[in-house]
């Protein structure tokens, strides 16, 4: 398999923040992460990674959630209310589905189960990284309902006030502008947003498309543009 994490502008390594208080597995994964050509630092505690984060510009971070003081959720949720969008992968050893789709609500935009295969890491985080450009970029501005999404600005009010979105929830909202009245599969969905080959975790679809649901739906229970298509996928109808 070919890798190109060198960022095409600057011709510099990909820089990562790998999160782990556990020793063994940082250095593990560093090793194999700057064996790939990427720029690694690690943090040992959620607060160590949010002042790098401050320090610095960083391409992806790697979080685990387990952390001494305060947790992986705690700095997902601190560092996308600091208005970083950089792609999150969070690493979680609890089995808890509920617990990964949490990490997903606060904002993480991938997850991997602990113990987790190196190759699918790199996998995971060479998709995130690579995020093409969305082909609806410069399609100019969408109104529906009370909600205006400006794609040149990358803005989204709903009834005047600034809706506050994801990277990931921009992207499929994006996605689903493009794709105005077509039924979109969960695995387009993951190819298209993701950048996902295959839809290993189409729940990760799902759990987006509700979280963006109740941010532009005034029903999100009961959706009026981002509507399920049983057993098909999704459509949407502004
Ligand atoms: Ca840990």
């Amino acid at each position: 398999m070919s890798r190109t994490p060198s960022s095409p502008a600057s011709g510099k390594p990909r820089r990562l923040l790998v999160v782990e208080d556990e020793r063994s597995l940082a250095a593990t994964l560093s090793d194999r992460l700057v064996a790939e050509g990427y720029a690694v630092e690690v943090s040992p505690t959620g607060e160590a990674a949010l002042e790098a984060l401050a320090a610095s510009p960083f391409d992806l971070v790697l979080l685990d959630v387990m952390l001494p003081g305060m947790d992986g959720f705690g700095v997902c949720m601190e560092l996308r209310r600091r208005g970083l969008d950089l792609p999150v992968l969070m690493l979680t050893a609890r089995a808890e589905v509920r617990e990964k789709i949490l990490g997903l609500k606060l904002g993480a935009d991938d997850y991997l189960g602990k113990p987790f295969d190196m190759l699918e890491l790199l996998a995971r985080v060479e998709a995130l990284l690579r995020r093409r450009p969305l082909a609806s970029e410069g399609l100019g501005s969408h109104e529906f309902g009370e909600v205006k999404v400006d794609l040149r600005s990358a803005t989204v009010t709903l009834g005047g006030q600034p809706v506050s979105l994801s990277t990931m929830e921009y992207r499929l909202l994006a996605c689903f502008l493009q794709h105005k009245g077509e039924v979109l599969s969960r695995e387009q969905l993951l190819d298209e947003v993701w950048g996902y080959d295959s839809s290993v975790y189409s729940r990760t679809v799902d759990v987006h498309v509700a979280t963006l649901r109740q941010k532009i739906e005034a029903s999100p229970s009961r959706p009026r543009f981002v509507v399920t298509v049983h057993r098909l996928g999704y459509r949407f109808d502004g």
